[in-house]
């Protein structure tokens, strides 16, 4: 949580279609360790239309959502259940602004500054709350799957 009581706060980290096709795994990967995180849990799945319209269902009234699901079924996405005090603040501010071609003028340092194109292709998605990422985990990694996730494409690791 976040009350500063010291204990750990789990947020939902994806490495998307571009992140992982353009070989920037292991480099985020780095990132997250050296920055305090534990990776609980990860897998590597392709998601299908329906998969990313559910995740992104928030926004399926803007103008780029189509695009948005377009780019997000392109290729598999690497997710992560990344845990460590105040995490989803923590995540946040590692991968910068949602505009990565803003991010590398004014956080060259983020991941989204150094593997993100523009606004659409930012290379990495963090839940925006606790709640966000309460939600988001229990999308890809609740007991029983959503119906149609793709589970012969799932590689668990520990
Ligand atoms: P974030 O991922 O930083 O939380 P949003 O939740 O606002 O950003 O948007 C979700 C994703 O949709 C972004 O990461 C990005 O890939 C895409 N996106 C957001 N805004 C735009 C936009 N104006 N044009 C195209 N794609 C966008
Ligand atoms: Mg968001």
């Amino acid at each position: 949580s976040s009350n500063g009581s010291g204990e750990k706060e789990r947020t939902l980290g994806i490495i998307k279609p571009d992140g992982v096709s353009g070989n920037y795994t292991d480099r985020i990967r780095k990132v997250i360790l050296e920055s305090g995180f534990h990776i609980n849990k990860e897998m590597i799945i392709q998601l299908d239309e329906d998969n990313a319209a559910d995740f992104y269902a928030e926004h399926s009234s803007k103008s780029f959502f189509t695009s948005l699901i377009k780019y997000m079924t392109s290729g598999p996405v690497l997710v992560m259940i990344l845990e460590k005090e105040d995490a989803v603040a923590h995540w946040r501010h590692l991968i910068g602004p949602t505009d990565a071609g803003k991010a590398k003028i004014t956080h060259p340092q983020s991941i989204r500054a150094m593997c993100g194109v523009d606004l659409e292709k930012n290379c990495v998605h963090g839940s925006d709350s606790h709640q966000s990422a309460q939600r988001e985990i229990a999308f890809f990694f609740k007991e029983t799957p959503p119906g149609d996730l793709m589970w012969d494409f799932v590689q668990w690791m520990t």
